[in-house]
This record gives C-alpha cells, sequence and structure tokens, in this order.
C-alpha cells in the first residue's frame, strides 16, 4: 500500500509526486540504485531483502539507520543518505494514534528478526522499564538481547513475568497462526500491537482479544506512519497522517471484498 500512502500524503499537501514499486533483481541493487539516481529520482523506499544492501549502499547513515543496521529509505543528493523509519513509525503510531506510554513501561517483543531490530533503539530512547523478547529459535533472541542490552526469556518463562505492552514481531500472522505466548501475559496487557496488518484482526490480536488484553491494534497505523517520517526525509514535510490512515484502512477493507 506504500505508492497509495504516498499518494494520499501528496494530495492532502498539494504536491506533485510519483511514487511507484519496483522490483529490484537480488544481487543488482548497487545497480539498480545507481540508475534511479541517474534517472532523476529524489530517494527510494527498500523493503526486505534488501535493507542491509541500501545501509551499504549509503554514502552516510541516521543515527537510528546505524543503530539497526538496515535502512529502509535513501535520500539522493551530492551525497546519499540512509534512514530507517520503521522505530519512528513505530513509536508515532502507538504513543500518537493509540495514546500508550512508553517511558515506565514492561514491554514483551515478541520475533527476533529485521523488524525487531527497526524497532528496539527507538524504543529504548523512550526508557522503558524494562524490555524482553521471546522468540522460537532462542539463539536469535539471546543474540538480539545482547546487542541492545536487553532480556531474553523463553516464550514458556514469560507467564512468570508481566507486561505492559505486548508486541508480536514475528511473521505468524501471515501464515493464519498466533506466537505461542501464554494466553495470562495477553490477559494482563493494556495494548497488544501485531505489526501486520490485515482487513480482519490477526490470529494474535484475537487471542488478545479473547483473553481480554486492554486493547489490540494491528500494524497500519505503522506503515503509514513510517511513510510519514519517509515524506519528511524526501520533501522536508511530514505529511498529516489521520486522513491517510482511514483512506487506507478502507482500501484493505474494499480489497479483501473484492470491490
Ligand atoms: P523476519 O526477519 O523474517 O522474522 C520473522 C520472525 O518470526 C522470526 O523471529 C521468526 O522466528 C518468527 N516466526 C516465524 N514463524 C514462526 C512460528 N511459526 N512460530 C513462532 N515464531 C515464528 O521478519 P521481520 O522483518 O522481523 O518482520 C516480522 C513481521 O513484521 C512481518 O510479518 C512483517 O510483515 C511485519 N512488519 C511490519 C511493518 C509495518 O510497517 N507494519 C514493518 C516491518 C515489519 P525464528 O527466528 O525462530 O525463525
Amino acid at each position: 500500500f506504500s505508492p497509495e500512502i504516498h499518494r494520499s500524503f501528496a494530495r492532502s499537501l498539494g504536491e506533485d509526486i510519483v511514487y511507484e514499486k519496483l522490483e529490484v533483481p537480488l544481487g543488482g541493487f548497487d545497480e539498480f540504485v545507481d540508475d534511479l539516481i541517474e534517472k532523476g529520482y529524489k530517494g527510494c523506499n527498500i523493503t526486505l531483502p534488501f535493507k542491509v544492501d541500501a545501509c551499504k549502499y549509503a554514502d552516510r547513515l541516521t543515527e537510528r539507520a546505524r543503530s539497526c543496521g538496515a535502512a529502509n529509505t535513501l535520500v539522493f543528493g551530492s551525497k546519499v543518505t540512509g534512514d530507517n523509519t520503521d522505530g519512528a513509525g513505530f513509536i508515532a503510531d502507538v504513543t500518537g494514534r493509540l495514546g500508550f506510554e512508553i517511558e515506565g513501561a514492561s514491554i514483551l517483543v515478541l520475533g527476533a528478526g529485521g523488524g525487531v531490530r527497526g524497532l528496539l533503539p527507538s524504543l529504548l530512547e523512550l526508557n522503558p522499564k524494562w524490555i524482553a523478547v521471546a522468540n522460537r529459535t532462542m539463539s536469535r533472541a539471546a543474540a538480539l538481547a545482547e546487542s541492545f542490552g536487553i532480556d531474553a526469556v523463553p516464550y514458556e518463562e514469560t507467564a512468570a513475568e508481566s507486561f505492559d505492552l505486548v508486541i508480536n514481531a514475528t511473521s505468524t500472522s501471515l501464515s493464519n497462526m498466533a506466537p505461542p505466548v501464554p494466553r495470562s501475559v495477553l490477559a494482563e496487557a493494556s495494548l497488544a500491537y501485531d505489526l501486520v496488518y490485515a482487513a480482519e484482526p490477526t490470529p494474535f490480536m484475537q487471542l488478545a482479544m479473547e483473553a481480554g488484553a486492554g486493547a489490540v491494534a494491528d500494524g497500519l497505523g505503522m506503515l503509514v506512519e513510517q511513510a510519514a517520517e519517509s515524506y519528511l526525509d524526501w520533501r522536508g514535510v511530514r505529511p498529516d497522517t489521520s486522513g491517510t490512515y482511514r483512506e487506507i484502512r478502507r482500501l484493505i477493507e474494499e480489497r479483501a471484498r473484492g470491490a
């Protein structure tokens, strides 16, 4: 939905932009971006599996791209700047639209992939009480915990703790499954947030609602907010996101109905 999101931002600001989806051949990232610059593009977003290539391509990195080792935004100028807007997008959605306070909160992150690396620097900046990470492959959780100075906890041991915010950063929702987090953990959470977005509540959100979590949310808000941060990088203005959020939510529902 990124082209639709950026078109919506541009419309709301009265700007005239072109944002399109382009497929990059595996192993051909650098030549592809060289060509974009040559053609006069002003920048690009990068998605999996090229976020690390983008980091290497950039002449300089923002602190948030450097600390997670991945870039989702490149800005072309006399130098190429690499940025990572995922963490800021997540924070804007959770603290802004959802009104959740990170400072002093106990946070459980499920999953230890690239998405989590993008989130952790932004979460840590806001001084949560503590962050624990649980993952199917425990060694990946342990490696992540070590590099960010947080705790790794096996899924089955999370029930012994209490968390205000539980973030599903696994890809389980894409296979219509929920991660193996105990219901009691979700029952105590004031917010259960799935990075995946969908027309219907994801299996993780359903589990959290049944368990009695205070609130549940999917990752559409994060997607829209990280896009707004990228727009700011390229155009120097951060679009208002509320109208675009509603528009894209409607679009997702229409597409799911086949409308
Ligand atoms: P990734 O690097 O592929 O990591 C996937 C994670 O899911 C790993 O921790 C993996 O555990 C875990 N996992 C997969 N299948 C599982 C299962 N059956 N049971 C338990 N754990 C399982 O993916 P990523 O880049 O971190 O992204 C994670 C999700 O976030 C994706 O679905 C992505 O679409 C979403 N995302 C959304 C936004 C947004 O803007 N809303 C931004 C970024 C990412 P192992 O380590 O054991 O394999």
